[in-house]
């Protein structure tokens, strides 16, 4: 099959997440009956995951069924990675668009892995500000704000996991003038980690809502 990407980054995911419970059932349980149909409730969430696919991306979902260990995990999801839509490196002309008020705004050139985003961010550790790029139903959207590390775990409104968190301060224009509403969102203080484990665009779309 010619390689043409299809998998979203939160797509892949949930197909991982699918896939390391599949190692786990075999390791675990005996009973082939019950393997069954772990298997196909596993091929079941990550097609339904997708609105359309061709045969042979089918297939290639399909192939979760072989996996039946660690190595024919990491195999199947070596092959799967390669399928991944990656995210869209945005242009200067693009971030002055996403950001406005920010003046000279430039990616840092190190740990940026567009292979596996759903969403880019970024943080200016000498101001504390953490610029975030978010897809939502109406294209991408820019976020600012400021950042705090939490000292407690909590759970984290993008990827919904109990991580290491901080805590994303926003500020958006109040209905009169001069006024603002300050917003707080706990998320991941790892993005790239939160990046590997957000499981669908849902919570993101909330997200963006709950500072907009
Ligand atoms: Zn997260």
């Amino acid at each position: 099959m010619k390689r043409e990407p299809f998998i979203r980054n939160d797509q892949f995911n949930l197909i991982k997440r699918q896939v390391l419970h599949l190692v786990n059932g075999h390791a675990t349980v005996n009973d082939q009956h019950v393997i069954g149909a772990m298997e196909s409730l596993s091929v079941e969430k990550a097609i339904e995951s997708f609105p359309v696919l061709t045969d042979a991306q089918r297939d290639l979902v399909n192939q979760m069924v072989q996996v039946v260990d660690k190595e024919t995990a990491e195999q199947y999801l070596m092959e799967l990675e390669k399928y991944i839509i990656p995210f869209q490196e945005p242009s200067e002309q693009k971030l002055k668009k996403l950001f406005p008020k920010v003046k000279k705004m430039k990616l840092p050139k190190e740990n940026l892995n567009f292979q596996r985003m759903t969403f880019l961010s970024f943080d200016d550790i000498g101001t504390k500000k953490r610029y975030m790029i978010v897809p939502t139903q109406k294209g991408l959207v820019g976020l600012t704000g400021t950042y705090d590390e939490t000292k407690t775990k909590q759970i984290c409104s993008i990827c919904n996991r109990l991580t290491p968190v901080c805590m994303f301060m926003t500020k958006t224009k109040g209905e009169s003038i001069g006024t603002y509403t300050k917003k707080g969102n706990y998320i991941c203080q790892d993005a790239q980690d939160c990046n590997e484990h957000v499981l669908s665009l849902d919570k993101i779309e909330k997200f963006v809502e709950n500072i907009k």
